[in-house]
């Protein structure tokens, strides 16, 4: 008997059909005489359709009222499905997050858990019950509802999950686990019978949105087990774990992602001097910008180019910021390019093997593809390209990693 707590997505509770065929799901896994914690999402599309409601009446609508509405979205669902639990004969209770409690700071619409008392859900485990908890959503010190920011249901699995200390936290969703790339770029690309957090953390970062990112975070803290499965198929879904031993045989790299979230801004001819990029950045962080790549041209003749990146949404505060500035800085100019796309390998297999970069820089070339900038930490080689290279890029570096599935038999795939 092993006690599991289990997420299902809004697409996995999207109707009262697919409700029920969660409840048939939870029926037979509970008679096998596991123990389960159920979290649910709101219905998909609902915290959508909320936050329209509230748009209508206001455009900063305010955030303890905003929390009270969309809170709602996720106590519908635990509530059906509790009820479609109990027509199958199974002892079911739904909790809301102040019921269990799950302790959050104050900071509406994007709280943080703080702590769980667990109290209540090991008494109603020993009485026998599933217990169904409203993700997304906690309680403040004062009593009030807080939310957990747009996706946070994960979140709230995993820190249940640490809490009761369960085995192992399945997040149902509507794909059945982490790819070794995006599958609509990549016919061949495969699903992962295991994968770190530490990769999962920079394959989420970069486009392959399966997880919420800080429950990965959390789960790597705290060393719970993740398992990604599908609702709607059986198998054994994508592992993510803190174990790195079952990698030895598998490949370097565990996967391409990529992101064409970025744009790029370049300060020409700035004086090659001592605290030049801190007199960019600076200014670029004050405005809460975050940076990504950043390079700095070799200096000549006492000048240099520095060019970093920052995401698209941002481009146009940092020009502005880089406009403002120019002439203190004694740049001759500024430029700035959006059309441009990160693609990046990751793998933890890199640290001790030698040659990824030169296999990466080797494909690409291969194709054709100039890269415009390159970083790299201990688990990932990023590079900036252009971004109507990218499909041609990831492709080309999913077939020189070795990750295509196979033509026939691979039934992962
Ligand atoms: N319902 C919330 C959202 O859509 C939380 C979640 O589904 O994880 O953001
Ligand atoms: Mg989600």
């Amino acid at each position: 008997m092993a006690l599991i707590v289990q997420k299902f997505g809004g697409t996995s509770v999207g109707s009262i059909e697919r409700i029920e065929a969660v409840a048939d799901r939870i029926a037979k896994h509970h008679a096998s005489g596991d123990q389960l914690i159920v979290v649910v999402s709101a219905m998909s599309g609902e915290t959508n359709r909320l936050i329209g409601l509230a748009s209508e009446i206001s455009d900063e609508p305010c955030p303890r009222e905003l929390d009270m509405l969309v809170s709602t979205g996720e106590q519908v669902s635990m509530a059906l499905l509790a009820m479609s639990l109990q027509k199958r004969g199974v002892d079911a209770i739904s909790l809301k997050g102040s019921q269990v409690a799950i302790k959050t700071d104050s900071f509406h619409s994007k709280a943080r858990i703080k702590d769980i008392d667990s109290t209540r859900l090991h008494a109603e485990l020993s009485a026998g019950k599933v217990v169904i908890v409203a993700g997304f959503q906690g309680v403040d010190d004062q009593g009030e509802t807080t939310t957990l920011g747009r996706g946070g249901s994960d979140t709230s699995a995993v820190a249940l999950a640490a809490a009761v200390n369960a085995a192992e936290c399945q997040i149902y969703t509507d794909v059945d686990g982490v790819y070794t790339t995006d599958p609509r770029v990549v016919d061949g690309a495969k699903r992962l019978d295991s994968i770190t957090f530490e990769e999962m953390l920079e394959m989420a970062s970069m486009g392959s949105k399966v997880l919420h990112l800080r429950s990965v975070e959390f789960a790597g803290k705290y060393g719970i087990p993740v398992r990604v499965l599908s609702s709607f198929k059986d198998g054994p879904g994508t592992l993510i774990s803190v174990d790195e031993d079952n990698l030895m045989e598998a490949p370097t790299i565990a996967g391409i992602a990529f992101n064409r979230d970025e744009a790029k801004l370049t300060m020409v001819g700035v004086p090659d001097t001592p605290g030049i990029a801190y007199q960019i950045l600076g200014p670029i962080g004050e405005a809460n910008i975050e940076v990504d790549v950043i390079l700095q041209n070799v200096g000549d003749e006492g000048k240099t180019d520095f060019t970093f990146t920052v995401s698209r949404n941002d481009l146009s505060r940092a020009e502005a910021i880089l406009e403002t500035h120019i002439s203190e800085l004694g740049a001759m100019e500024w430029r700035s390019d959006s059309k441009i796309a990160k693609v990046s390998v990751v793998g933890v297999g890199m640290r001790s093997h030698a040659g990824v970069a030169a296999t990466m820089f080797r494909a690409l070339s291969e194709v054709g593809v100039n890269m415009q900038m390159i970083s790299t930490s201990e688990i990932k080689i990023s590079v900036i390209i252009e971004e109507k290279f990218l499909e041609l890029a990831v492709r080309a570096l999913h077939s020189a990693f070795g990750l295509d599935a196979d033509e026939a038999g691979d039934t992962d795939a």
